[in-house]
């Protein structure tokens, strides 16, 4: 096998090194985890089980055939009864399970997708049109297996260390909601063709904390199943099929780090400090209330970004109650045991579409998204703020408000809160009075007018990743410019720190949840431009303090000074280097 390199995007550090999975967007609709050995002929069945039902209800579907019924109607039953009973989809899926440990939604689902791509190849445009009689088939078996869906993935219950999988997904495009359903570990890697180094997808792998690269363009198309690949998510590097050599040395350089992520272990329990002696607060970002585990054991102060839409992704046209909110927050207020949770109000829009709102803006990015989509949507966001503010009656909760840009909106914003109080005293239910609201500035605009939001707000979050691709013009989920998006350019820097000087004179807080937070490479730029306030993925913390502690406050403000005079690319990046060397 020819073994080949591709270059594109790091998005979430690390070395993998495992056999390719590819996954198709018809297999990313279903369950997807690997199924233990000693349950693959367990797995089997309920896939044989599964055709059996369908062989009944086929059955079934003809003898309550009316008697005046078109002979078409029999015919097409007879034709799907053809097709379950074809060695294609009723054992080529068991074969599946047997040789790559599927499960069996995911084993039929992958064969009806090869399946698919014979049948579009296919000539004679009557047996081309049978693959939708596949599909229709394999739609009913999915329906009966839905029904025996393991509610666990097993995996998680039964499988040894020794036996964790090496599997990278590689696929053209993995949405946030569906990175969400690769929370259980089952994949080691993940390989995309788009995407942008702070889109959605890739903040969730990072938050998954697995080696990642995307838009690496073509990696779907050149790279085939079960190829062995290596993820140098350090350097946004994928090679397939190395050499003997590559692979030693790769799995050396996995090893160290592996050994220098064991180390940094120690640092759970140190307080974040600076050299100087001033204190740092290091909170997490959350996407569901279940990584508030994480964020604990890594010694998270808190969480500083709870994004909460992800509870609103990937359900279809069903929102979530009041109910069902209020008791995901409180989940996660419990959780931090006391320690402050800021819950970001519905962002949702552009990479994080909601199922049943139409998406045909032209520029997504710039439309009807965040805090404008929920003015808009009263009903929503109070609801929204309702579940909020009952979770306040159980720990310390603060309230942050996405996106904002004009006066208006903070007050309509403000008054919804006010709203939403006032209904909850009539009803008689408790919440914290004096919850504190605060605002992401991640427009430029925002950043520009700080006296309309400090006057207004009792804290500022500073949503980098946002702020980047704003003020640079450049969609953050486009590979094509991924180039030229970059934390370090002067007008960026320049309104990261006027942001943060604007709080510090006006008393008030403000934090930085965008990327730049996590990354240890601009701990000390943020500190020296006067941050206290950092929050990001629970796995980034550790290596982030270790800059903390080790830094000197007086000598790390006076080069960032030197950096924030200069306008010029190349200055910034040697000083920025000399500001790490310190
Ligand atoms: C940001 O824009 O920096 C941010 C933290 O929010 P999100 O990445 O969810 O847009
Ligand atoms: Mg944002």
């Amino acid at each position: 096998m020819a073994s080949f390199t591709l270059h594109g995007i790091p998005v979430s550090r690390g070395i993998s090194i495992g056999r390719a999975h590819l996954l198709t967007p018809a297999v990313l609709d279903v369950q997807h985890y690997l199924v233990p050995e000693e349950r693959i002929e367990a797995e089997v069945k309920r896939l044989q089980d599964a055709i059996a039902e369908v062989h009944k209800e086929l059955q079934h579907l003809w003898t309550e055939l009316p008697k005046d019924a078109p002979t078409e109607l029999g015919a097409f039953i007879d034709v799907h009864v053809l097709i379950l009973s074809d060695p294609m989809i009723s054992e080529a899926p068991l074969d599946i399970i047997r040789s790559r440990h599927y499960n069996a939604e995911w084993a039929l689902v992958t064969q009806i997708d090869e399946l698919s791509a014979q049948f579009d190849e296919i000539e004679d445009s009557y047996l081309r049109e049978r693959k939708a009689d596949i599909q229709q088939v394999a739609e009913r078996v999915l329906k009966v297996l839905l029904g025996t869906a393991q509610l666990k993935h097993p995996i998680q219950e039964s499988l040894g260390e020794e036996f964790k999988p090496q599997m990278i997904v590689v696929a053209h495009d993995i949405s946030p909601a569906d990175m969400l359903a690769f929370r259980d570990g089952s994949f080691s890697g993940f390989v995309t063709d788009v995407g942008g180094q702070n889109s959605h997808t890739a903040i969730v792998a990072r938050s998954l904390d697995i080696p990642a690269a995307v838009g690496m363009s073509q990696a779907s198309r050149l790279i085939e199943q079960d190829d062995w690949v290596i993820i140098d998510g350090d350097a946004g590097v994928v090679i397939c099929n190395p050499s003997q050599l590559v692979l030693e040395q790769y799995r050396a350089r996995q090893a160290l780090q592996v050994k220098a992520r064991k180390k940094l272990q120690k640092l759970k329990k140190t307080p974040a400090i600076t050299k100087d002696g001033t204190a740092i607060t290091l909170l997490a970002n959350i996407e569901l209330p279940e990584d508030c585990a994480g964020a604990m054991e890594q010694g998270a102060q808190g969480v500083g970004l709870f994004r909460s839409e992800f509870l609103f992704m990937g359900r279809g046209h069903h929102m979530p109650s009041e109910d069902e909110q209020f008791e995901q927050y409180k989940k996660a207020v419990v959780a931090m045991k006391g320690r402050p949770v800021v819950i970001r109000t519905l962002d949702i829009g552009a990479d994080k579409p909601l199922d049943h709102v139409e998406h045909n803006a032209l520029n997504p990015a710039l439309g009807l998204r965040a805090i404008r989509y929920c003015l808009s949507e009263p009903q929503i966001f109070l609801t929204q703020l309702r579940a909020i503010l009952r979770a306040s009656a159980f720990g310390k909760v603060r309230i942050l408000i996405p996106m904002l840009a004009h006066a208006f909106e903070i007050d309509q914003s403000l008054a919804m809160i006010e709203q939403a109080k006032a209904q909850l005293r009539d009803m008689r239910v408790k919440f914290d009075p004096a919850i504190e609201i605060g605002a992401m500035i991640e427009i430029p605009a925002a950043a520009l007018a700080l006296p309309m939001f400090v006057k207004r707000m009792d804290f500022l979050s500073i949503g980098t990743n946002d702020l980047i691709q704003y003020t640079l013009a450049i969609d953050r989920v486009d590979y094509e410019v991924a180039h030229l998006y970059t934390p370090l350019h002067p007008a960026v820097l320049q309104l990261i720190a006027m942001t943060i000087s604007a709080g510090k004179k006006a008393g008030i807080d403000v934090a930085v949840c965008g990327e730049m937070a996590g990354d240890a490479k601009l701990t000390r730029l943020l500190l020296g431009m006067g941050l206290r306030e950092f929050s990001m993925h629970p796995s980034q913390l550790l290596q982030v303090k270790q800059e903390i502690l080790n830094s000197d406050l007086e000598a790390v403000t006076a080069q960032t000074r030197k950096i924030m005079r200069s306008m010029e690319p190349d200055a910034i990046a040697e000083a920025l280097e000399a500001l790490q060397a310190m």
